[in-house]
């Protein structure tokens, strides 16, 4: 069974009139797996929210390429390895790959594949959280774009998703004081019981984000990581301080609409006098750190200062469940699909 996708979404949650589940057959017998390609059975599929831009159908300042009508979903995802045309990959291996089909199997060509030897003690599923793409895009945003020091005073947005939650942990590792936004009161809680925020709103509840920035940031914001866009990121640029740092990881309060109709940004003016630097950034560009960010990473799991969390759907026919559900406020750290155990 794979995802495809049926028509395009260009404004709101995407739903079953645009992806649809399908049996399709798909021989996985040696010969006719082409040479240099590898089989796999898919255990585990990342949800994350530019899947969701590769179905609005437009070509309108996304910077990821459409997906075809009546193609297979792709998506990150670890898989198993149960027949292999290359001799440097086994049957039983584990491995991961950014573009894998949305389906219960696939065949990939190996140079697309990358073998994961699990370390003791960590779970698949942070592969594709802490120790993955959600990872290194919050170490990315909060040491290169943010340069985070002791004492900065940091603001993360959608602070309790799988990018938010490592980036909220990293600038607490650093000694900054750190304030979150969510969609919900239990989020709130659990940032400031569990993830060392100094501080955490819901932004359902506290909805003038002027106010609430000015309540929460007394001494104005250097590193704001932005997750949202829209409206708090205008909020943001009336309180931003001297030489502040802001890292545009992704806007996902503008997804679901077409690009007339998304907030605009009023106060761009702030950033002239206050000589602000915002930066957007593909984590695609970065992985040429990847070592330096596991290494880091690697330790600060060892020495329990960084928790990972992960929402886990079971099932292929979970998946557009699952991808509803990341604009909602329902979920809490890393959403991912478990298709097999
Ligand atoms: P999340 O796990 O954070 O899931 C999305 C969350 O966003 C939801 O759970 C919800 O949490 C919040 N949200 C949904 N709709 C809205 C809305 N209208 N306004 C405000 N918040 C909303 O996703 P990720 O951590 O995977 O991704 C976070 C951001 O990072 C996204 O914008 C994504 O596109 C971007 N990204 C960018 C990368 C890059 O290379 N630049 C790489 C990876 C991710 P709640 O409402 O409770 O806060």
């Amino acid at each position: 069974r794979e995802w495809y996708v049926a028509s395009y979404a260009p404004i709101g949650v995407p739903n079953s009139d645009h992806i649809k589940l399908r049996t399709v057959t798909l021989s996985l017998q040696a010969d006719s797996i082409p040479h240099g390609n590898v089989a796999f059975q898919l255990l585990y599929v990342s949800i994350d929210p530019y899947v969701r831009t590769q179905l609005s159908g437009l070509d309108d300042g996304l910077s990821l390429p459409q997906i075809p009508l009546g193609q297979v979903m792709r998506a990150f995802g670890i898989g198993k390895v149960i027949r292999s045309k290359d001799t440097n990959f086994s049957e039983g291996e584990i491995v991961m790959s950014r573009i894998c089909p949305v389906a219960e199997f696939g065949v990939l060509p190996s140079n697309l594949l990358q073998k994961i030897n699990p370390a003791h003690g960590v779970a698949l599923p942070d592969y594709l959280s802490c120790l993955g793409m959600p990872g290194i895009t919050a170490w990315v945003g909060i040491e290169k774009i943010g340069n985070a020091k002791e004492g900065s005073n940091v603001y993360i947005s959608a602070a309790a998703g799988g990018v938010g939650i490592i980036a909220g942990q990293l600038a607490k590792v650093k000694g900054c004081r750190v304030v979150g936004s969510v969609g919900s009161d239990h989020k709130v809680k659990l940032l400031k019981e569990e993830c060392g925020y100094d501080e955490a709103f819901n932004y359902r509840i506290e909805t003038d984000y002027d106010a609430a920035l000015t309540k929460y940031f007394p001494d104005g914001i250097d590193v704001y990581f932005d997750n949202v866009g829209g409206k708090m990121l205008e909020a943001v640029l009336n309180h931003v301080n001297h030489g502040a740092r802001i890292a545009l990881c992704g806007m996902i309060s503008e997804y679901n609409k077409v690009w007339t109709e998304r907030e605009g940004v009023r106060n761009l003016l702030n950033m002239v006098g206050k000589e602000v630097m915002m930066k957007g950034f593909m984590i695609g560009s970065y992985y040429n750190h990847f070592e330096e960010f596991i290494k880091e990473m690697e330790v600060h799991l060892k020495e329990g200062k960084i928790k990972s969390k992960h929402k886990i759907y079971n099932g292929i026919e979970s998946f557009l469940e699952s991808l509803a559900s990341l604009f909602s406020s329902s979920n809490v750290g890393k959403v991912i699909l478990q298709v097999a155990s």
